[in-house]
C-alpha cells in the first residue's frame, strides 16, 4: 500500500474530504476540521465498515503528514485487528428464530451503550486518539440510541466517534444532527470490476458479470466471489423462477407453502433480490437496453422471455416484486405475501 492512500476502492470524494480534514495544512481544497462524530451511510455491502476502518486507520496513524503510512506501530495493529484504541460496537444476535428482515438479526443493546460510555472516558494506549465504531445504528434499540446521545454530542477531546447505517430515515434525528454525515453512493461498474480483478483476483468474465449483478455494492460482489455456494445459489434461483413460471397454480401454491414454512430469511430475500434483477433484465431487453442487463451469463434466456412475456405483464410484475418485498420486511404473514407473489408471477403465453 502507498502511504496516505486509503485500503478503500472508490468512494474518492468521500476519502478526499476526511483527508482534508485530517491533514488541513496539505489540503488544496475543501479545507474543514476534523469532527467528533461521523455518520456513515449507505446501502448494505456497499463498504461503509471498510470506509470507517480506513479513517480510523488514517486517524490512529502516528505519521502525521501521510496517514495511513502501514509501517508505523499503530498501523500495524490496525492491520493486525488489535488496536487497543480502536474499538467496534456490532449488533447482537438474537437467539430465537423469528422471521424478521434484517440480515443482521441482531440488535445494539443498552448494556452496550454503557460500556461505550465508560470506554471513551478512557485515556488513549498508544498515542493522543481513541476511535470507537458503532456498526449498523439502524439496528440500535431506542434505551441504546437515547443513552449514546450526550456522548456523541461532546465526547472527551481524544475520542471520534464512527457511525455506520443504512438510511438516515431509519435513525432518530438526534443521532443525525450530532453528526457529519457521509453518504456513501453504490460504486460504478469499473471501479467494481477493477478491485474484483486487482484486489480479489477475479477472471475478467467473473468480474463484469457481477459488477453488473451487485448494483454498485463492492461487497456484495466479494461475498459472491469468495463464500462457497453462493454463485450457485444466484442460479439455484433462476432456475426455480423458470420452473415456477412454466408450472401451474397448484404447484406455485406448494411452493409458497414450502418457503413460508423454511423461514429462512436470508434465502428469501436473496431469492427477491435474483428475480428482481431477471425481470429487470427482460424488461430492458424489451426496451432495446440489452448493454444494461445483469445476468449477462444468461442472455439466451433473457431474449426468450422478452420475447414470450408482455411487456405490461413484466412490468407489473417488477412492481408487484417490489412492492411484496417491501411487504415481507415489516410483516410475520409470510404466506400471505408468497401466495400472491407466486399467483401473480407470469407465464409464458407464446412459444418461441
Ligand atoms: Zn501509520
Amino acid at each position: 500500500m502507498i502511504p496516505g492512500e486509503w485500503p478503500v476502492y472508490g468512494h474518492t470524494w468521500a476519502v478526499r474530504l476526511l483527508q482534508s480534514a485530517l491533514h488541513p495544512e496539505t489540503a488544496t481544497a475543501g479545507n474543514r476540521r476534523l469532527s467528533h462524530a461521523y455518520l456513515v451511510l449507505g446501502a448494505p455491502q456497499v463498504g461503509k465498515t471498510t470506509f470507517a476502518r480506513a479513517f480510523a486507520m488514517a486517524l490512529l496513524c502516528s505519521n502525521r503528514q501521510r496517514s495511513p503510512c502501514y509501517t508505523c506501530r499503530s498501523c500495524q495493529l490496525m492491520a493486525a485487528d488489535s488496536h487497543p484504541d480502536f474499538r467496534i460496537l456490532q449488533p447482537t444476535v438474537r437467539a430465537d428464530k423469528e422471521f424478521v428482515v434484517d440480515r443482521q438479526k441482531g440488535e445494539l443493546r443498552a448494556e452496550q451503550a454503557e460500556t461505550l460510555i465508560r470506554d471513551v472516558a478512557l485515556r488513549p494506549m498508544e498515542g493522543l486518539r481513541k476511535v470507537f465504531l458503532i456498526q449498523d445504528m439502524h439496528l440500535a434499540n431506542p434505551t441504546f440510541a437515547n443513552k449514546i446521545l450526550k456522548t456523541l454530542e461532546e465526547p472527551p477531546a481524544h475520542a471520534i466517534l464512527l457511525v455506520t447505517a443504512r438510511h438516515r430515515a431509519e435513525l432518530l434525528s438526534t443521532i443525525v444532527s450530532r453528526c457529519q454525515v457521509i453518504e456513501l453512493r453504490p460504486l460504478d461498474q469499473p471501479v467494481i470490476v477493477g478491485a474484483l480483478q486487482h484486489g480479489w483476483q477475479a477472471s475478467a468474465q467473473e468480474a463484469d458479470l457481477l459488477a453488473r449483478l451487485c448494483g454498485g455494492r463492492l461487497g456484495w460482489a466479494v461475498d459472491q466471489l469468495h463464500t462457497p455456494g453462493r454463485r450457485e445459489e444466484r442460479i439455484e434461483h433462476l432456475q426455480l423462477l423458470w420452473r415456477l413460471i412454466s408450472a401451474d397454480r397448484l404447484e406455485r401454491l406448494r411452493f409458497a407453502g414450502e418457503m413460508a414454512m423454511q423461514r429462512d430469511n436470508q434465502r428469501l430475500f436473496s431469492m427477491l433480490e435474483t428475480w428482481v434483477s431477471w425481470w429487470r433484465d427482460v424488461l430492458l431487453t424489451q426496451s432495446k437496453c440489452d448493454d444494461a442487463c445483469s445476468n449477462v451469463d444468461q442472455r439466451d434466456r433473457i431474449a426468450f422471455h422478452a420475447q414470450a412475456i408482455d411487456q405490461r405483464v413484466v412490468c407489473d410484475y417488477l412492481l408487484t416484486l417490489k412492492r411484496i418485498e417491501g411487504y415481507l420486511r415489516h410483516t410475520v404473514n409470510v404466506r400471505l405475501a408468497l401466495d400472491v407473489l407466486l399467483l401473480n408471477l407470469p407465464t409464458l403465453q407464446q412459444s418461441a
